[in-house]
């Protein structure tokens, strides 16, 4: 039989019951708060009391008695807590309170307890409670901050369970969650716990398979847009499929996790899929996620303001165009003393390097492409304006890809694509 069969796992409830505590040092005085916070009367037995059994005792929050302990004192007790420095007193208390079948245990001496304290995670709705009949405190301490790590799992699940028992038409949820940029270590913790729970999974194909593979096997995974193609170059008929998914897999009853690279609420047309679940009435919950112009940003080290340098930072969406064909930006409107974070604009570089010009940004303004950000692949090209197409052209920069520019893109220490060159040059390349 393994040693830990013989305890029964169970939540004593101590509200109101009367808990005599032996000692009222650093250990007692954990017992002591433990107890209170679940509404026990405590008796406190100590020689010396600690500062916050004092205060305690003062605001009227517990009885103490001042000297050393006394059988009599276990009349009342419901339940007795030992933790004095003095080992022999302890059994002591042990012994008396097992001859008066009164639950009893005895810190660090499990061989004395007829109850042991677990180590313990709370939520608001939830206690989990380790032990290893105090053999191995350091496994249940490995255990307990395993269960800390994984809260924000455990509060969506917990949040499933209600759900299920809740309703009995199972109504499920759409988390519209951010994937980062596609570093997996740039997941936020809520991502990571949705993702984990999830039943299905929607995604883009910019989301690296490291992240989906952190879906548990057995969720469905579906991919509308194809590879090769940017994120939100999908016709109407894709995001409509995208639409009737979503709804189809929430209908069922299931916790759906839909994943866009970045920030949904980016470029990532979030926006129309919550109105679209707004009006289908399904629940949804946004997840923001790090944009691809901050994991460039950080990855390349390229500030996006900076004193003296750049006091906006403007994200732009490169490829829009309007009914004409041309671009839906108005590029004179944008700063010329700040950052602007062009995104998918890899396909109309050469259109974008006139637009600029167009709206009479200086030929000498720095640009920065950062290509697969935050990926092993990563490429960073650097140079200014009136060199900007020869150099996306020469170094054969594709999607994903995000442009910088203004005078913070020179700041960045990576390649300086018109060094490179120019040593070509001195070759005759
Ligand atoms: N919602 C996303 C943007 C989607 S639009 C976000 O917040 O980041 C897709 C564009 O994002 C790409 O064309 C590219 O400009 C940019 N992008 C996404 N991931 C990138 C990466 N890893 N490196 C560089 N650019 C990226």
């Amino acid at each position: 039989m393994s040693p830990m069969r013989r305890y029964l796992p169970v939540f004593h409830d101590v509200l109101g019951a009367s808990v005599l505590v032996v000692g009222a040092g650093a250990v007692g005085t954990r017992k002591i708060e433990a107890l209170l916070a679940g509404g026990a009367r405590v008796t406190v037995v100590a020689k010396e009391f600690s500062p916050a059994v004092v205060e305690r005792s003062a605001r009227g929050d517990l009885a103490v008695l001042r000297g050393t302990f006394h059988p009599d004192q276990l009349e009342d007790a419901e339940l007795v807590f030992a933790a004095t420095p003095d080992r022999a007193l302890n059994r002591r208390v042990s012994v008396e309170a097992r001859r008066r079948r009164i639950p009893v245990n005895v810190a660090d001496s499990p061989e004395e307890c007829t109850f042991l304290l677990p180590a313990v995670v709370r939520g608001e709705e939830f206690t989990a409670a380790i032990s290893t009949g105090g053999r191995y405190p350091g496994a249940a301490k490995a255990m307990r901050e395993f269960l800390e790590a994984h809260r924000a799992e455990i509060s969506v699940r917990l949040e499933r369970g209600r759900r299920r028992k809740r309703i009995t038409a199972k109504q499920g949820k759409v988390y519209i969650v951010g994937a980062g940029p596609g570093d997996p270590d740039l997941l936020t913790v809520r991502a990571l716990g949705l993702l984990r729970s999830a039943d299905a999974v929607v995604h883009d194909y910019l989301v690296p398979a490291e992240i989906l593979s952190l879906a548990p096997a057995k969720a469905a995974r579906i991919c509308f847009a194809r590879r090769g193609k940017t994120a939100g170059h999908g016709a109407v008929m894709k995001q409509n499929a995208i639409h009737k998914a979503m709804v189809r897999l929430a209908r069922e009853g299931k916790s759906v996790v839909r994943l866009k690279s970045g920030d949904p609420l980016v470029f990532g047309r979030g926006g129309e899929e919550a109105e679209h679940l707004s009006r289908e009435g399904i629940p949804f919950e946004i997840v923001p996620g790090i944009t691809a112009a901050m994991g460039c940003a950080a990855a390349a080290a390229i500030p996006l303001t900076h004193r003296g340098r750049s006091s906006s930072v403007t994200f732009v969406a490169g490829h829009e165009t309007d009914e004409k064909g041309g671009s839906a930006v108005a590029w004179s409107l944008l700063p010329k003393d700040g950052t602007l974070a062009i995104y998918m604009g890899v396909g109309r570089v050469a259109a974008i390097a006139d637009d600029l010009a167009g709206a009479e940004f200086l030929p000498d303004t720095p640009f920065a492409i950062v290509e697969n950000g935050n990926r092993p692949e990563q490429r960073v090209v650097r140079g200014i304006l009136s060199d900007l197409s020869r150099i996306a052209l020469d170094s054969g920069i594709r999607s994903p890809a995000i442009l910088f520019v203004g005078r913070t893109a020179a700041l960045s220490p990576y390649q300086r694509t018109e060094e490179t060159s120019d040593e070509f040059a001195a070759q005759g390349v």
